[in-house]
């Protein structure tokens, strides 16, 4: 018997929806979950996913896929990359692995929402791939750190961090729920797959990518790019959708989710993603500077996508720009500091070679960012190491759950407001038009800091809040990846 052509049959196998007799709309599409209650089902069947795959051809391209990834891990354990990488490399690695893998799999039970409760079919269609999909990037993501654990324990935290309230961890999973877990589909989707995959997941899975193929860990770099394969296609249901909302009086909403999961996305990707590109991985091998990358693939691309769909660019965008060259700086300098509390060891990445490339990047951050380090250094270079790990908490942005940083002898973002009598403060004044959008939503978060104040965390020290995180209990507090070795050559001149 002749097979027929995909194209031929697709369109039939695809139109799942039929004129419900025995339930009504609202019970079988319920709002809550199914957003966009005033359009009705018909006006979903337009929905015409940019992507169309049958299963045979996504089973087999998938398990060619995981057979190439698997194939160059198998061939390169023999070459003992673990042993080889530098430190720095090693650092990006595990705070990868420590953040991502299970988020992939909060976004399976994502994808399986849009399965069971998008209106329109082809979306079902397109997301029972991307359930299988995430489900396939958390599992790949969790058996490569596992195969490090009995060289250095902190991969461990690949599959432990999410069990842990790391303060970190409090954060990713915070925008975790808001974007993914606790919105109906359609909102779901323009905060997840528009904003969150189609811009920002290029960054760490093609930017990161390469930084890894040129720091000679090629089955990281090949790993990552087969999972971006995947977000490539399934990041794109967002985008019809956002058609349909435009064209039946959603243009606002549309708008309000953009602006929202964009700034959420972006201060998150800054510690994720931000960090190891301008620090951490090794200077030689570093393919753009964070900022560039940023440039290519949101200011550029991201940008002309919301104009082609009749979106405007955030109303933060001017501040967003010069957000730039500043949030991850700053939030280096909190994360090195505040070492102990991390589940990777961090690595400075400011030695003099460093420091130049860093000024020519990003001219002026000499005279800020770097005069904090000055003392830092000054610091360590002089034996006074207990002043190079700050005795007190900072003060961490309700909505992002990331400590509040600013440019270092010039100016700070915080920003703060009083809600039902608690006085609440942010990173950012796009912090506080998020939490003003729905307040009632935000203001239960209890971010590390309040959960210390209400006493959750005991003894109320230093040892009690590691404890609490999980620090000493799964793995040693971290400390600097190079066991301070970079300090020599100011120390040298100290002496001179
Ligand atoms: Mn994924
Ligand atoms: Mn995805």
């Amino acid at each position: 018997m002749a097979i027929l052509e995909r194209s031929e049959w697709y369109d039939y196998a695809r139109m799942t929806n039929w004129t419900p007799k025995f339930a009504t709309e609202e019970e079988i599409f319920p709002a809550m979950h199914s957003g966009m209650a005033d359009v009705p089902l018909s006006v979903f069947d337009s929905y015409d996913e940019p992507y169309k795959i049958s299963y045979r051809e996504y089973v087999d391209v998938q398990r060619q896929k995981d057979a190439g990834v698997y194939s160059v891990k198998a061939a390169l354990e023999r070459a003992d990359m673990y042993n080889r990488a530098s430190p720095g490399w090693i650092s990006a690695a595990k705070l990868h692995y420590g953040g991502v893998p299970v988020v992939e799999y909060h976004a399976s039970l994502m994808e399986s929402r849009f399965v069971r409760f998008a209106k329109a079919p082809g979306m079902r269609n397109m997301a029972c791939f991307g359930a299988m999909d995430e489900n396939r990037h958390a599992q790949i993501q969790l058996a490569f750190p596992h195969e490090y654990v009995s060289k250095d324990r902190q991969f461990d935290w690949a599959t432990q961090a999410y069990r842990t309230q790391n303060w970190g961890i409090l954060a990713a999973r915070n925008l975790s729920d808001d974007m993914m877990m606790t919105r109906d589909v359609v909102q779901t989707a323009i905060m997840l797959n528009f904003a969150f995959e189609t811009g920002f997941t290029n960054l760490q899975f093609i930017g990161l990518s390469a930084d890894a193929a040129n720091a000679g860990d090629y089955s990281f770099a090949k790993m990552i790019q087969s999972v971006q394969s995947d977000e490539a296609r399934h990041a794109q249901l967002g985008t019809p959708l956002l058609k349909l909302m435009m064209e039946n009086g959603h243009e606002a909403e549309a708008q309000r989710m953009v602006d929202i999961s964009f700034w959420r996305t972006w201060r998150l990707f800054a510690v994720l993603s931000g960090i190891p590109m301008d620090y951490y991985v090794p200077l030689e091998h570093r393919e753009n500077s964070w900022k560039e990358f940023m440039e290519e693939w949101i200011i550029d691309q991201f940008e002309r996508n919301l104009r082609d769909l009749g979106l405007q660019r955030p109303w933060y965008w001017d501040y967003f720009l010069e957000d730039l060259s500043e949030e991850h700086h700053g939030q280096q300098i909190g994360t090195y500091s505040w070492r102990p509390t991390l589940w990777w060891n961090p690595t400075a990445g400011v030695s003099k070679i460093e420091r130049e490339w860093l000024e020519e990047k990003y001219p002026g951050w000499n005279d800020t960012f770097g005069k904090a380090w000055d003392v830092v250094i000054d610091n360590m270079a002089n034996g006074r190491m207990e002043q190079t790990v700050p005795g007190t908490l900072p003060v961490i942005c309700k909505v992002s759950n990331l400590p509040v940083v600013g440019i270092p002898f010039k100016t700070t973002k915080i920003e703060q407001i009083t809600y039902k009598g608690e006085n609440i403060h942010f990173g950012s004044i796009v912090d506080k038009w998020i939490f003003e959008q729905d307040p009632e939503r935000y203001c239960q978060t209890q971010t590390l800091v309040d959960r210390f104040l209400a006493g959750k965390i005991q003894p109320a020290d230093l040892g009690g809040a590691l404890q609490y995180m999980g620090l000493g209990v799964i793995t040693d507090p971290a400390d600097d990846s190079m066991d301070y070795s970079w300090v020599e050559e100011y120390r040298a001149v100290a002496a001179e």
